[in-house]
């Protein structure tokens, strides 16, 4: 497949980028470089600099990569950011996905994978959550990603995209090269890790009376690597069939509560982790896990890395390579093009 990635120099699409590339794919990475990291985009892909919402720029890039297939992995995606600047994931999330499809419309491109998020349900009435359960998101964030899962709707209907949106929680873990590094940092395991690593003095506990076996909330972790393959499985599966949006969970079936990530980072890394209770985080449900059956069944997926101690202990070996993440500057020999692709030959650029 000739693939663009918008996104792709992100945790969750630089690392399925990895993998499309070792898979012998055709990858051209489109990124604002606004959260993602330059240095995260492998050797053998093209990395282009460009906005999502520039339509004009995206359709260049989609026709002459003579790209068959999109992965959508931009987002803004902080809860909180999008609870006080809701207009910034409004534009971002809504406006700037429909730049692309229309990008996509124009260059004669059908096939999209969207990176969506287990968030459109909101307070889930039941768990594991099933793709047909309500959605009815809490928060800015997973309402634009829902209203662009409309617009994919839509596009399908009218003109004949065929559309995969696979919705998830938390991702966790690292490969060799490619890890979590975001500014701000909100996510539990990357904090607890920067405890055991001295950069932190300890860990909040964000409530510790849900009604959960240790009083802290559970959620769902997958990791990175699995999401890669889940990602590539659904653009292999845009290939085929009628026009449509079929959406799809991904979970690893069993949650992990505060507590347990924090007992596994103690074990993994051999380091004292102190961690302070303080008052729930706003909006946090006390379990959100997902099912993935339908993934499972009809994508062919398959968790591969599902043990927590293994994704923190790929985190922390991620973290002991790059104690400052990505900041040690830009992958050598790799330049960026804003029109024309800059394709680095694999192997070429160290
Ligand atoms: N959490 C916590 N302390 C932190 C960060 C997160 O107790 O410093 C909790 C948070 O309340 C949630 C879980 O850890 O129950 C996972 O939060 P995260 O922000 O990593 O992901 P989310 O589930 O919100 O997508």
């Amino acid at each position: 497949m000739r693939i663009l990635v918008v996104g792709g120099a992100g945790y969750v699409g630089s690392t399925t980028v990895e993998r499309l590339v070792a898979d012998g794919h055709d990858v051209t990475v489109y990124d604002d470089l606004s959260s993602g990291h330059r240095a995260s985009v492998v050797e053998g892909a093209a990395l282009v600099i460009g906005d999502i919402a520039d339509q004009g720029h995206l359709e260049r890039v989609l026709t002459d990569g003579g790209i068959d297939s999109v992965l959508h992995c931009a987002a803004k995606s902080l809860v909180g950011e999008s609870m006080v600047e809701p207009g910034l994931y409004y534009r971002n999330n809504v406006a700037g996905g429909v730049a692309l499809l229309e990008a996509m419309r124009a260059a004669g491109v059908n096939r999209i994978v969207f990176s969506s998020t287990a968030a459109v349900y909101g307070e889930p009435r039941r768990v594991p959550i099933a793709e047909a359960d309500r959605t009815e998101p809490i928060n800015p964030y997973g309402a634009t990603k829902l209203a662009f899962e409309g617009a994919m709707r839509w596009f399908c209907a009218a003109h004949g995209f065929r559309a995969i949106s696979l919705r998830y929680f938390n991702v966790a873990g690292a490969t060799e090269r490619n890890g979590e590094d975001h500014d701000p940092e909100t996510h539990l395991i990357p904090l607890v890790l920067r405890v055991a690593a001295g950069e932190a003095s300890h860990v909040q506990i964000f409530g510790q009376d849900y009604p959960t076996p240790d009083g802290t909330c559970i959620r769902d972790y997958l990791h990175v690597t699995d999401m890669a393959e889940a990602h590539l499985l659904g653009l292999e599966a845009t290939g085929e069939g009628d026009p449509s949006l079929e959406v799809y969970n991904l979970g690893s079936a069993a949650g992990f509560s505060v507590r347990e990530v924090i007992e596994a980072v103690r074990k993994v890394t051999g380091r004292a982790v102190p961690a302070r209770a303080v008052k729930r985080r706003m909006g946090d449900p006390p379990v959100l896990v997902a099912s993935s059956r339908r993934a499972r069944r009809e994508l062919g997926w398959q968790p591969h890395h599902s043990k927590l101690e293994e994704m923190v202990a790929d985190a922390w070996a991620w973290k002991l390579e790059h104690p400052q993440g990505y900041a040690t500057g830009p992958r050598p020999g790799a330049k960026a093009a804003i029109d024309a692709p800059d394709r680095v030959a694999a192997g070429a650029g160290g």
